[in-house]
């Protein structure tokens, strides 16, 4: 069980049994409970490593064999074994209950396609497709064999997940539409993202600043805590999202 008050709990699944316009901001902490560690904090794969060091830009363009080798080969078998937990498929039972309309996600790890979630704005790309580095054609990784690294376009280019570097832009279309869906809306969850890594951290912002209940899940306080989140819950994502979705349902019949 976690610590979190009972109380902050019902606060916030009141706040949620009332809304109809919410929009969920995710990051990689939501995904920890299905064994995918984030690059932040503890987790065991990256330790040895420094992720974000690897997934800059930079790094692909001058070493993309090596970038393959460290980060996305370790990547696609974290990504391949895991599935979703109770958080995103509590994500999308709060869809099904008229709560909330979108999940925008930091996550290349398409776990609330899988949980059932309609509509998901991927932020940072999915790891589910490659593209290419010179035509931009994208094909699916799984047609793609992985035995010479870094593998090749049919145009001779080099492939890559198709996600967001660090260093490159999130795709101005995604983020207008994550802009007017925070502006527009009256719940925000903002579920296990660190609120460091813009322009995804100034979502919760546009939403308090246009009256919207922010509640927020994280087992650590981020500098979202004091200054914009109306509840924080503290623990585990899975763990709370499983009590606060079944205090909604019962308050919503
Ligand atoms: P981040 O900055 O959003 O930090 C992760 C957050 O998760 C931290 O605040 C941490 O306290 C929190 N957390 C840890 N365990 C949790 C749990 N059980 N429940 C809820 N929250 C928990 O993200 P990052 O790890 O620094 O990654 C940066 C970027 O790299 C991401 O935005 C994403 O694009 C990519 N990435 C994706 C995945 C994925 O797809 N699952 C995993 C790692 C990194
Ligand atoms: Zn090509």
């Amino acid at each position: 069980m976690t610590t979190t008050p009972s109380s902050l709990i019902e606060q916030a699944a009141v706040a949620c049994a009332g809304a109809r316009k919410g929009v969920a901001l995710t990051g990689a902490g939501i995904s920890v409970e299905s064994g995918i560690p984030p690059f932040r904090g503890k987790g065991g794969l990256w330790e040895k490593i420094d992720p974000m060091k690897y997934a800059h830009v930079a790094a692909f363009e001058s070493n993309p064999a090596e970038v393959w080798e460290v980060l996305f080969i370790g990547m696609s078998d974290v990504l391949g074994k895991a599935s979703p937990n109770a958080a995103h498929k509590g994500l999308r039972q709060l869809e099904d209950s008229g709560v909330l309309q979108t999940v925008i996600t930091q996550n290349v790890d398409g776990l609330h396609q899988q949980a059932g979630s309609s509509d998901v704005i991927e932020f940072h790309g999915t790891h589910a497709f490659l593209r290419c580095s010179a035509c931009s054609r994208r094909v699916d990784a799984k047609a793609v064999p992985l035995d010479h690294l870094p593998p090749k376009c049919r145009c001779g280019g080099v492939l890559r997940p198709d996600v967001v570097l660090f260093g490159e832009m999130i795709d101005p279309n995604l983020l207008q539409r994550s802009q007017l869906l925070s502006a527009g809306c009256d719940v925000m969850l903002v579920i296990g993202t660190s609120g460091t890594v813009e322009p995804a951290a100034s979502l919760p912002l546009i939403a308090k600043h246009s009256g919207a209940f922010i509640i927020e899940i994280n087992p650590e306080p981020t500098p979202l805590t004091d200054r914009i989140s109306d509840v924080t819950l503290l623990g585990p994502a899975g763990e709370i999202m499983d009590e606060m979705v079944d205090r909604v349902k019962k308050l919503k019949v």
